[in-house]
């Protein structure tokens, strides 16, 4: 079989010890799926992987004595293999490259680093580049599809889906309605006049098909409507499975507690839209979003905690001491304490000709199952805060050009010091400060929208992808006012119960714990409640701490006895 097109594993140093070490470990484990080419030099490398037209997949760059400007060999070679993962290659025991390695780091100038392999088939060097090659893999796809989507790749409702599978993990293979390849496929399901998007299930023995289905139907195909018994119930049923519903979920079920989980949409929320977050602790590379949250669901899962996907809680009733969740499947949840912790969703633009076209051109959120689709193109991303910087640092990474798109005059009050470096040092991402998107056209697909100057009103018309990431809003309304709530519609919780004007009122005789709303039993969590944080590690954080508060309040002698 020939090379063309396939995705190589490329080393680049001229230290010849770590380049035959690192060839070695590489072509033994990887070889079969993975072409390796080394060199010591970068014009060699580049005509090496051209002469067999490879695209690259992970770029080990070495560094140290040897490579002295490893570095910027690496970041320079990245610029020229869209995609690829840059992984600097030190020495054992070259500490000297360590601090240069974290600024690059910060910078965004490479991805990952990793020590050369020391001895044959060193564990710690596999278990990093597995995990490299797992990590291209899910954001280039292209594997084993266990659905595979045929759709229009502009449709709001295909881009939904499969972000909404690539966020649970799920490997999907997308075809674009139209092309020879689709048709083909059409024909072979016959499928003379299909409604799309079709979905074809290939994991199961019988391969359903789905036409156009809703997130029930799939649900049910999946086998994920089973619900539980109607008179159960449970410790703590715990509403949205981002990092704080997870992280009660982990240390309720860890505890002993019978817990339930109900999610609509994928496992991480917010936080598993995140390309890489880097101030969790105990991960001094940064983690993807998507992995961390999806190892916290592994574990809240492996403690005995059930998970209804696919389903939204619509009400919250209180009565004989029982807190019921209704859903949005008609039936009803019960529990002897609720979490609440359904978090926030992006803040709309405001303009209605681009609500029309949301998943056509106008993405909320940093889409990471479009980036690669940004190849060749000019991407916007609208806001100023830390995640439209770092869905601009990801984009760069596929699209021409992007530019983000900021109303204030500075980013430094909205921004985290790093990202506003890193952005100033990618060559292809540049800032436009007072300027606010007014309005857009398109039938099909975002075709061009209006960028109004906030300080001169002068318009002009752009042509691009734009992404929005302009904050967030709490996710309350389906709570329909039981429970007390800020003028920004966030969980009022602890202390600032005691405000004269809150409503409902606190109705206990005991001061509410920090992170307990107005009904005695149910605790808030995360980014849903007034004053939190807006961190993963502090959503995580009042999820564990939301479990102390749960079994006081089943140890209470009104609740225990029941
Ligand atoms: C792009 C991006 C990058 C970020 N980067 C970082 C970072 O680097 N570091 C950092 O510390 N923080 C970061 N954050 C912030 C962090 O992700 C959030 O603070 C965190 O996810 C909040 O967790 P949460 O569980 O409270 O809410 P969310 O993450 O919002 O999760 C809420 C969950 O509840 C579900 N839900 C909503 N309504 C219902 C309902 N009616 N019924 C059932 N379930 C429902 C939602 O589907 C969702 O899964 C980032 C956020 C974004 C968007």
């Amino acid at each position: 079989m020939g090379d063309r097109g396939r995705a190589a594993l490329a080393v680049l140093t001229r230290d010849e010890g770590v380049r035959a070490a690192v060839t070695q470990e590489l072509e033994r484990r990887y070889g079969r799926d993975f072409p390796v080419v080394a060199a010591a030099d970068p014009q060699d490398l580049r005509d090496a992987l051209e002469r067999r037209d490879l695209a690259v997949a992970v770029l080990f760059g070495g560094l140290g004595e040897a490579d002295p400007d490893g570095l910027a060999v690496l970041r320079e070679m990245r610029s020229g293999y869209r995609g690829a993962l840059a992984v600097a290659l030190a020495r054992w025991g070259a500490w000297e490259t360590t601090r240069p390695i974290f600024e690059a780091l910060t910078l965004g100038q490479i991805d990952r680093w990793l020590t050369a392999p020391e001895e044959n088939g060193d564990p710690e060097f596999h278990r990093a580049v597995t995990e490299f090659l797992s990590e291209w893999e899910s954001r280039e796809g292209g594997g084993f599809e266990a659905i595979r989507i045929i759709g229009d790749r502009w449709s709001a409702r295909t881009q939904f889906l499969r972000d909404n599978f690539t966020r649970n993990r799920i490997p999907i293979g997308f075809y674009d309605a139209g092309t020879p390849e689709a048709e083909a496929m059409m024909v072979g399901l016959d499928l003379r006049e299909p409604r799309l998007p079709v979905l074809v299930l290939r994991f199961r023995p019988e391969r359903p098909v789905l036409q156009n289905p809703t997130d029930l139907e799939i649900a049910g195909a999946f086998g994920l409507l089973t619900a539980p018994d109607p008179d159960a119930v449970f410790d703590v049923v715990i509403v949205g499975a981002g990092p704080a519903g997870l992280g009660a979920a982990v240390y309720a079920a860890s505890e002993g507690l019978s817990t339930l989980v109900v999610e609509p949409e994928a496992v991480g929320g917010q936080a598993g839209t995140s390309s890489l977050i880097r101030n969790y602790a105990g991960f001094p590379m940064g983690v993807s979003g998507n992995r961390l949250t999806f190892s916290a669901f592994q574990q809240a899962w492996a403690f005995g905690s059930t998970f209804l996907f696919v389903r939204a809680a619509t009400a919250l009733t209180t009565g004989d001491g029982l807190h019921r969740v209704a859903l949005n499947d008609g039936s009803t949840v019960t529990g002897r304490t609720v979490v609440v912790a359904t978090g926030a969703s992006w803040r709309r633009l405001g303009v209605p000709p681009l609500e029309e076209l949301v998943g056509r051109g106008v993405f909320y959120g940093a889409a990471v199952s479009e980036a690669p689709a940004m190849r060749g193109r000019h991407v916007f991303v609208v806001g100023g805060a830390n995640s439209a910087g770092q869905a601009a640092v990801y984009l760069s990474r596929y699209a021409d050009r992007v530019t983000l798109l900021v109303r204030r005059g500075t980013l430094t009050a909205s921004m985290s010091d790093y990202l506003v470096r890193e952005l100033e040092a990618l060559p292809n991402v540049d800032v436009r400060f007072r300027v606010q998107v007014v309005d857009g056209r398109g039938s099909e697909f975002l075709e061009s929208f209006t960028l109004r100057d906030l300080d001169t009103g002068a318009e002009e018309e752009q042509e691009g992808v734009l992404f929005a990431l302009i904050g967030s809003e709490p996710r309350t309304d389906w709570l329909g006012g039981t429970l007390a709530l800020d003028r920004g519609g966030s969980l009022v919780t602890g202390a600032a119960l005691m405000g004269d004007d809150v409503a409902p009122a606190w109705p206990s005789g005991r001061a509410p714990a920090l992170l307990e709303p107005s009904t005695p039993g149910v605790v808030a969590v995360g980014d849903v409640r007034a004053g939190s944080v807006k961190r993963v590690a502090s959503a995580v954080g009042e999820g564990a701490l939301a479990v102390t508060l749960v079994h006081a309040h089943l140890a209470s002698p009104a609740v225990a006895s029941r």
